[in-house]
């Protein structure tokens, strides 16, 4: 019922306006014959998450009816959640289109981290991540991709210091709302997070690294790589057959040329495919003298998924040789696996405690 009344309330032809920058909103605002500086009022209740104009209790009566009649807040409606062991919390979230994605909140010792899908389904096709298996619906606008933080920060009460474009999509196909969502999220006037607390993970392509190297912002770089070898590479991501390694090196090569930053390689050890010695070695070729970190990853197991994680010694042995070699290397902490919220898991969909509408 609630959700029925939120898209009638929600005219699709009106603008989420959450998808505006302060200046697009001045320039709205203006156009409505109201002073600019109002748009900074109300850019400013945005960010701390409110979800109606009501609750702008610093603006005219007027105001906030002219901002009804012309604007939504897009401020995704909590479907569902369940709670790992370890204290992460995955959330369902369902649009004001009705279509759902997954969010992922995880605490670490130096605060919390939200994991943000950027798109609804992924078109990459990677063949270990659950996210390939849904399809593609479309990509989510900037307003969407933020309102998920806030929305996490409502329900868990928590301040969220660190982000992660590691939920479902690919953030370099949908480039310009991720941008302008990263800007909003680093913003002072907005979420206000550092911007190295930003990190932006892509299967590699290479436009996307390209132009990312240009933005001029402190913004973590991660590269799932996941194998040094372009056969196995291409039988893990499909993207291989069109940005080989080569490209994908030397597109990070050129970006740290650029900004000086170090680029994490994400690297899903997977058992008997890419973990043993030789792979190792190899992947120390490839990333000989470059300024970069390896997060390796025990693959998570999807639903009819074909690959088994690699041992624990075996992950232990292939960090240590990478270590040995000069390649700064960690294994990432799993983090919600019992409730597939980890790497890879996330889907459109889970099994989570219902909230009542
Ligand atoms: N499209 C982006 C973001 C994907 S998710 C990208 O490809 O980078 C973030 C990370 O989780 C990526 O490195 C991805 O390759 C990895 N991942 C996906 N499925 C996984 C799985 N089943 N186990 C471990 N890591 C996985």
């Amino acid at each position: 019922m609630a959700f029925l009344l939120r898209c009638l309330k929600g005219r699709p032809e009106m603008k989420n306006i959450r998808d505006l920058s302060l200046e697009e909103l001045e320039e709205e605002l203006v156009a409505l014959g109201e002073k600019k500086y109002r748009a900074k009022q109300v850019y400013a209740w945005l960010f701390k998450g409110v979800n109606s104009f009501d609750e702008m209790t610093d603006l005219s009566k007027e105001l906030i009816q002219k901002l009804k009649d012309h604007f939504i807040i897009e401020c995704l409606f909590l479907d569902s959640f369940q709670q790992s062991k370890d204290g992460t919390i995955k959330y369902l979230f369902r649009l004001l289109d009705g279509h759902k994605i997954e969010s992922v909140l995880m605490k670490y010792k130096f605060g919390y981290s939200a994991c943000i899908s950027n798109q609804i389904g992924c078109k990459m096709g990677c063949n270990f991540c659950a996210s390939a298996g849904i399809g593609f619906v479309r990509s989510l606008t900037a307003g969407e991709i933020v309102s998920q933080i806030l929305k996490i920060q409502e329900c868990s009460g928590e301040k969220i210091s660190n982000v992660v474009f590691m939920g479902i999509g690919e953030p370099f196909d949908n480039y310009d709302n991720v941008m302008k969502a990263i800007r909003f999220i680093n913003d002072p006037k907005g979420l206000n997070i550092g911007a190295r607390h930003i990190s932006v993970s892509t299967c590699g392509l290479i436009d996307g690294i390209e132009k990312f190297s240009n933005e001029n912002i402190q913004c973590n770089l991660c590269i799932s790589l996941h194998s040094s070898k372009d056969d196995v590479r291409s039988s893990m991501m499909p993207i291989n057959k069109k940005y080989a390694i080569d490209e994908v090196i030397g597109a990070c090569k050129k970006y740290i040329e650029k900004t000086n930053r170090r680029v994490t390689f994400e690297y899903a050890l997977v058992d008997g495919v890419n973990d043993s010695r030789e792979d190792a070695l190899h992947l120390v070729k490839l990333l000989h003298g470059m300024l970069c970190h390896v997060n390796l990853i025990p693959v998570n197991k999807i639903k009819n998924g074909k690959y088994e994680k690699s041992s624990v010694e075996k992950m232990m042995a292939f960090r240590d040789l990478l270590n040995e070699k000069g390649i700064v290397a960690t294994i990432r902490r799993e983090l919600g696996s019992d409730i597939a919220a980890a790497c890879g898991q996330l889907v459109m969909d889970n099994q989570g405690e219902k909230k009542k509408d």
